[in-house]
């Protein structure tokens, strides 16, 4: 791009501050719009795979992220008791480390720093409310009233889009999975030094994840209604119900936990926008264009790999709609992949019927997975 744009981010969750911080490095004029009036996030912990540290070191974040988090590179799966049944060294990509373990809240506050420090104005409590794209610019309207016109706007606000449905209507819809998704935060064992997979029968597994030095985070996935919601007075016996088969390490980790409201619980949905992911000078990016279920951790890095690679292909077009065009062809591929893979695991894992595609990809696995997505994005 010849000169600097001015880029409004609708989201100021992972992607967008990592796009915020590409863009604000470059030298264009960057604002977030984001809906939480302030710089929270829930608080458990994340994966950052290989993949997501790369671009993390790309962006100049990748020392605080390691400072915060816990990096790891063997993944150990155990018997219920906790045996250890096999190591699996996990790969990394072109400089940057294997795995990260990190806190939620931890991440936001390293990529809004970095936002910020790019020259990126983050606005908390702000929302669009009014939006006219005429083809050489777009008008905003925002939820204090304020406008501004912009050359790019790009939806990075997650799943539940709201700017997805301004440009497509309710064509795109996520869908629930069927399954849910159990997380607690506990103090780590000596022994978790890196992701600890128990696994109890064909259907059941259950994971330990370093995220600090002190702490680790247990999750697992169960099938429940979409109706289901966990009772806030026994959340935390809910979760242990359903891991009764464990001991050794898993039972120790529920064992620590006597806060029912410690127990964070998500319904795994996943949405794919099949259309072109922009709209005129309106693009849609992560989540909120291509989510996927969590099941070879990669939602948020294929978010951070869509940030940088659109500030790469806005560097070398000089015309918007041609670089939004050769953005998405680099990035849908490697997306559609990921959720794909990832439903198959879920599949597999659950006891699902998979098809003779998701077969074939279950024979990649999830170790081959992260073998493929340390080459190139
Ligand atoms: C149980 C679970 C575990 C996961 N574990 C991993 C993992 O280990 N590794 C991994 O890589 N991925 C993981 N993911 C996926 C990951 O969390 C997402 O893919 C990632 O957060 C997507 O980033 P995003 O920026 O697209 O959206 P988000 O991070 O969801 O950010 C969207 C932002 O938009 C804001 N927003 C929403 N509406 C508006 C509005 N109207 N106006 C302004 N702002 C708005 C939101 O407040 C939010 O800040 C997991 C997901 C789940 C459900």
């Amino acid at each position: 791009m010849a000169s600097p744009l001015r880029v409004l981010i609708h989201g100021g969750g992972i992607g967008g501050l990592a796009l915020a911080t590409a863009l604000g490095r470059r030298g264009h004029t960057v604002e977030v719009a984001e809906i939480r009036d302030e710089l929270d996030a829930l608080g458990v912990g994340i994966i950052q795979p290989s993949n997501a540290l790369h671009v993390m070191r790309e962006i100049g974040v990748l020392d605080d992220c390691l400072e915060v988090g816990f990096e790891w590179e063997i993944l150990t799966i155990v018997d219920p008791t906790g045996k250890p049944l096999a190591e699996i060294p996990q790969p990394r990509m072109d400089g940057a480390p294997s795995n990260n373990g990190i806190p939620r809240p931890a991440l936001a506050q390293v990529l809004n720093a970095a936002a910020v420090a790019a020259g990126a104005t983050v606005r908390f409590g702000s929302t669009i409310t009014g939006l006219t794209d005429d083809g050489s610019g777009v008008d905003v309207t925002l939820s204090d009233g304020s406008t501004g016109r912009w050359d790019l706007v790009v939806g990075f606000d997650g799943i539940g889009s709201p700017l997805r449905t301004r440009l497509y209507g309710d064509r795109y819809v996520p869908e629930y999975t069927g399954f849910a998704n159990w997380r607690v935060t506990v103090p780590r064992q000596p022994g978790v030094r890196g992701v600890v997979m128990g696994t109890a029968g064909k259907d059941t597994k259950a994971l330990l994840t370093p995220i600090t030095d002190e702490l680790m985070y247990l999750a697992a996935v169960f099938a429940e209604p979409e109706d289901f919601r966990p009772d806030p007075e026994r959340a935390h016996e809910q979760f242990a119900e359903r891991l009764t088969m464990f001991s050794g390490p898993v039972a120790e980790a529920l064992a620590a936990v006597t806060d029912p409201a410690a127990v964070v619980y998500s319904r795994i949905s996943q949405v794919t926008v099949e259309e072109p992911w922009h709209v005129g000078r309106v693009v849609l990016a992560g989540d909120a264009a291509h989510a996927s279920t969590p099941h070879i951790a990669q939602g948020a890095a294929m978010a951070v790999e869509d940030a940088l690679v659109l500030a790469q292909s806005l560097d070398a077009e000089d015309d918007v709609a041609v670089a939004l065009a050769a953005w998405e062809a680099r990035r849908r591929p490697r997306a559609m992949w990921v959720q794909a893979m990832s439903r198959a695991v879920l599949k597999q894992e659950t006891g699902l019927e998979t098809t003779p595609e998701e077969d074939e990809l279950l024979k990649i696995g999830i170790p081959g997975a992260a073998h493929a997505l340390v080459k190139p994005y």
